[in-house]
Formats: C-alpha cells, structure tokens, sequence
C-alpha cells in the first residue's frame, strides 16, 4: 500500500479513538455525578443499549451489604422476564470464578462451552443474553452487565467489546461510589437516611423551593408511648417497632422525598412541590397504616400508634433549617398533648 492511502486511514483510526475515548469521558461523568442507586442502574443498562444499538439490557449485582449473591437488577430492559421471580447467580459458582479470572466479554455460547457443567449458566441462559460483560473492580467481580440483540442483527466486534469492557469499568466505580454513599447516609436499623443527609436535603430542598417558587413541607412523627414497648415487652421489641414504622414511612412516600430518622423513635419526612393541605393528607395517610399495623413480638401482636407535626415552608421566617423544623416540631409536641394518634398542621 502506498504512503498516500496508509496516512489517511491511520488518521481516521485515530480520530475515531479520540472520538471513543471523548465518549467515555463523557460516559464516566455522567454516571459519577449519579449517587442514586435506581438512576445510577438505568444510566448505566441505557449507555449500554445507546451506544451499541441494543434492544435489551440488565445487569447482576450484589444486592447489599449482607448479600453476596448476585442477583438480575429489577430495572432490567427489554428482556421478557417473570417480574416476580429472582434471578440469582451464586458467588461460589465456577461462572463467577471464571469471569474473575478472564476479564472478557462472552457470548452465551462460549460460555456454555467453557463450563458445560456449571448449574448457575442455568441462570444466564433464561435471561438469554447475547453478550455478558463482567464488571470488575479492584480484581474482584462487582456484577455482570447483559446485552441482548442489537437493532441493526449484527454481532459485536472486537473494539465494541472493548469498549464494552472499558464502561463496565467506569460503572464499576460509579457503582461502587453510590453503594458507599448509601451506606454512608443509611441508618442500617430502620434503613431511613440519618440525621446529617436529612438536614444537608433540607437546607438543598429550601434553596430549590426559594428559587422554583414550589412549595416545601415537613413532617415530624413520634412514636407515641414507645417507651413502655422497651420497658415492658424489652429492647428488641422496641427495636421491632421502630423498623415497622420506618417500613410504613418509607413506603408511604415518593422516591423525591427524603424519609429520616431524626433520632431514637422521631422520623422526619420533607416533601419536594407540597403544600401543607397535601402534606397532611400524606401525614393523615402514614397514622392511619400505623395505626392499622401490627407488630408480631414473640407470641404478641403489638398495636401502635404515632403524633405528627406539618408545616410547609415560609422563606421570609425559616432562613434556615432550624425555623423550620422547630415549627414541625411544636405541631407535633401539640398532636401529643391533644392526646396521641394524631395530625397537627401549624
Ligand atoms: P411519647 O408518647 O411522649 O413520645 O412517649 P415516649 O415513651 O415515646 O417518649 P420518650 O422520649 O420518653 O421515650 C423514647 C424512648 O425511645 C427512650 C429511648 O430509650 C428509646 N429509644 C431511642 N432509640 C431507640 C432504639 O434504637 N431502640 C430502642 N429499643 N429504643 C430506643
Ligand atoms: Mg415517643
Ligand atoms: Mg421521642
């Protein structure tokens, strides 16, 4: 091949390598400045289902602290899967071991063919993926990304698959990041965010309301009495209680709001574009499934009851966080001395 033609191939080759790498920077800050778990995921399966042109994608992952099976993400897309079963890997199966020691994307069929006697391919060959791609950190596998067909019918290259391999590893740290930040801001006995995340949202969710001119409220609640679950029935029960309640709290609002533990038996819940009529509504909506609930103690069956506090946001009084939470607080402590089980707005 004359000098002529060989330059200007190796340019195009080398332009489309600033282009990939260019790609991946951007690829690497957007799932860096995404510390939300759920996000996080759906970035990370939509990057991949983007840039490859692919119909379907998922991913395993570990599923906490305490877990070290992996399991198919519930935000998986396009894959036509039974939505109420769990798709389990296990940490000691020779799959995993495998990827470990090859860090390399797949086909279904390579993989079958390397481990014929491996039950957890059961697993990968129900998902059915075209490609599975490791997701590695620090030497350790962190979860396996799967890829379905692509739009166009073709089969992966070779620099696909490792281009593949390099957003594997920037998702890898992102999320290993996010974990580390759930963990950081997560009270593990009620898994509601502890007191420091509540108070940093607050002051952040002030500043958004002042400027968007949305509305803002609070809720403070209190378990009414819960010192006499402690003395009679003992901590652990006490301990039992305190999770239900969390458990109803976190399940009765929106992925924007923020649930905390404020501390001991005292949860704090602010709501993004609420006025305080709503507010109640969902403070009205939390006492009642408190109310409804029963917690099993042993051979018991528990009542319990909480007060509630609301207030919304006024920026001119609450120029800071303390303003307004001591409003939310007064509402609660007057829910309490009207008699318990109740909801005050002020
Ligand atoms: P009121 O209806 O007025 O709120 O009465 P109360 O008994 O709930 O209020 P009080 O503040 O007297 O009691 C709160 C108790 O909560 C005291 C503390 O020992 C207990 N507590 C705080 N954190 C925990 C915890 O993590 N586990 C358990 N088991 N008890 C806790
Ligand atoms: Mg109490
Ligand atoms: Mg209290």
């Amino acid at each position: 091949m004359s000098p002529e033609f060989k330059i200007p191939l190796e340019i195009e080759q080398y332009e489309r390598k600033i282009y990939d790498l260019k790609q991946l920077i951007e690829i690497s800050k957007g799932l860096n400045s995404q510390l939300e778990y759920n996000v996080l995921i759906d970035s990370i399966l939509l990057t991949c289902m983007g840039h490859m042109q692919l119909f379907k994608a998922g991913i395993f992952l570990k599923k906490g602290i305490e877990h070290e099976v992996y399991t198919l993400h519930r935000n998986y897309k396009g894959f036509e899967l039974d939505h109420l079963r769990e798709y389990e890997i296990s940490p000691d199966s020779e799959l995993i071991e495998y990827l470990e020691k090859n860090n390399r994307c797949f086909s279904l069929e390579e993989l079958n063919a390397a481990l014929p006697e491996d039950p957890s391919l059961d697993t990968i060959n129900i998902v059915a993926p075209m490609l599975v791609v490791p997701l590695m950190g620090k030497g350790k596998l962190n979860g396996i990304i799967v890829l379905g067909e692509r739009i166009n019918g073709e089969e992966f290259r070779e620099d696909e698959k490792e281009y593949l391999l390099n957003i594997a590893s920037l998702a890898g740290i992102a999320i290993r990041n996010a974990y580390l930040f759930e963990m950081a801001t997560t009270d593990m006995m009620t898994k509601l965010k502890i007191h420091h995340f509540f108070q940093a949202s607050l002051a952040e969710m002030r500043e958004r309301s002042l400027h968007g001119k949305t509305p803002l409220s609070l809720i403070m609640l209190d378990i009414d009495h819960f010192k006499n679950f402690n003395d009679t029935y003992g901590h652990t029960c006490g301990d039992l209680v305190l999770i239900r309640v969390a458990r109803i709290v976190m399940d009765s609002v929106r992925q924007v709001d923020v649930a905390a533990r404020y501390g001991g038996e005292e949860f704090a819940v602010v709501l993004s574009g609420t006025d305080s009529g709503e507010a109640k509504t969902a403070a009205e909506r939390i006492r009642r499934e408190v109310e409804k609930s029963r917690v099993v103690c042993g051979r018991r069956e528990l009542g319990v009851t909480i007060s509630l506090g609301v207030t919304e946001f006024r920026p001119e009084e609450d120029t800071d966080n303390r303003s307004f939470i001591e409003r939310a607080d007064r509402a609660l402590y007057m829910s309490k001395n009207d008699g318990r089980n109740r909801v005050t707005v002020l």
